[in-house]
């Protein structure tokens, strides 16, 4: 009797314990596949920037609050408070190297190189676009000029301002802060 007893008390504990076991694992996998409001996956390059990506385009709307906590200092004041670098003072204005320039706050694609333009203002300056709506534009009134801000098409961030003297075949001028972009060489083949 006294093993019937012990046998019986084995068996509830084992599936007691299995139980327990499978809520575990279940809730785990929930907790896994739940959709979250910021994209999980860092990169690598942009570790405190969770909305940074290179192929999502969807429009990208955080606090101030939120930008200031997620961007470099740098970047946080010329993005989110149209800074300007000084001239001649960038990495870009006059780099050469092929590839594409993307948004330093989202990582929307901008510019490849072969719009980029020797240009002595001391920006780095383009004549054309990557997409029609990789950027847009805003007019600006402030220090008693007419000028047009260029803005990043995704996330809103100000990137410099837009200027008709540029070269054939566009005749413009994208004049950007090198601080709000990120360049990518082309691969190698
Ligand atoms: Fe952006």
């Amino acid at each position: 009797m006294k093993h019937t007893i012990f046998l019986f008390l084995l068996i509830i504990s084992a599936l007691v314990s299995c139980r327990n076991t499978t809520q575990n694992s279940t809730s785990t996998t929930a907790a896994k596949s739940t959709p979250s409001a910021t994209p999980s996956k860092t990169d690598p390059a942009h570790p405190k920037n969770p909305y940074y990506s290179r192929t999502d385009t969807k429009p990208l709307k955080l606090s101030d609050a939120e930008w200031k906590k997620i961007l470099p200092a740098d970047v946080y004041e010329t993005a989110r408070h149209a800074e300007t670098e000084r001239a001649f003072t960038g990495k870009y204005w006059d780099y050469a190297g092929m590839g594409t320039y993307y948004c330093a706050a989202c990582g929307n694609a901008l510019f490849r190189s072969d719009s980029k333009f020797a240009s002595t203002c001391g920006w780095p300056s383009f004549f054309e676009t990557i997409r029609k709506n990789s950027v847009i534009y805003k007019p600006d009134n402030e220090y008693g000029m007419e000028r047009t801000e260029v803005l990043c098409g995704r996330c809103g961030a100000h990137l410099g301002h837009l200027f008709d003297d540029g070269p054939p075949p566009t005749y413009k001028r994208f004049c950007m802060n090198s601080i709000v972009l990120d360049f990518e060489p082309d691969k190698k083949k």
